[in-house]
């Protein structure tokens, strides 16, 4: 669906489609050239960023396997605390791999600033990260975050693969969600 199809849910669209099968082209141009002759894995956390991997692996120009993860972060109340319990971990032996790790979004951080050291305990030869979207607070920590789609404001976004209680997800556009929704 788009965000047409949904108004009254949405305030404003921050970044369309269109705009992200462009800038996923980029991207995949620039991923290639860095990767060149290396043995890339991408990780793809579930799962806000089922969209973003399915689309961002066929814009890349060469063979790559896509491996999973599932974690869930615990903290008292809205922010997450960095604490992070895994649900579902690789299929992959990531020892010696070059390992890309694929997000939907970056807000505090904290989750992958986890997910960094866990995969560089595993001996992984190198992890970067790839968030499509980028919120401000994301620089509070010192999360290295080697590409990014978009940098947006810190508002509740919805769509391409995130969610408000599993809805949203199917929506092609990112938008704002309106606060009518959740208030
Ligand atoms: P953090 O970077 O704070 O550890 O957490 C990032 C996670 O919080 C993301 O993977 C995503 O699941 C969730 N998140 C952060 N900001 C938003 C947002 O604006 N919308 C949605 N739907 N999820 C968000
Ligand atoms: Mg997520």
């Amino acid at each position: 669906m788009r965000a047409a199809d949904l108004a009254d849910d949405l305030t404003t669209v921050l970044v369309t489609e269109e705009q992200i099968r462009a800038r996923l082209e980029e991207i995949a141009q620039q991923v290639a050239a860095d990767y060149r002759g290396q043995n890339l894995l991408l990780v793809g956390v579930l799962k806000g960023a089922v969209m973003v991997m399915a689309d961002f692996a066929r814009a890349l120009p060469m063979v790559v396997p896509m491996d999973w993860m599932a974690v869930s972060s615990y903290g008292t109340g809205t922010r997450s605390s960095g604490v992070v319990q895994i649900r579902k971990d690789l299929d992959t032996d990531i020892h010696d791999r070059h390992v890309l790790i694929v997000e939907d979004i970056i807000d505090s951080g904290l989750t992958l600033s986890w997910l960094l050291d866990n995969f560089a305990s595993r001996g992984a030869a190198s992890v970067e990260v790839f968030a499509l979207l980028r919120k401000p607070d994301a620089a509070k920590v010192h999360v290295d975050c080697r590409y990014v789609g978009f940098d947006i404001p810190n508002e509740f976004v919805v769509g391409y693969g995130l969610d408000f209680a599993e809805r949203y997800r199917n929506l092609r556009d990112v938008a704002v969600l309106s606060r009518h929704v959740y208030a």
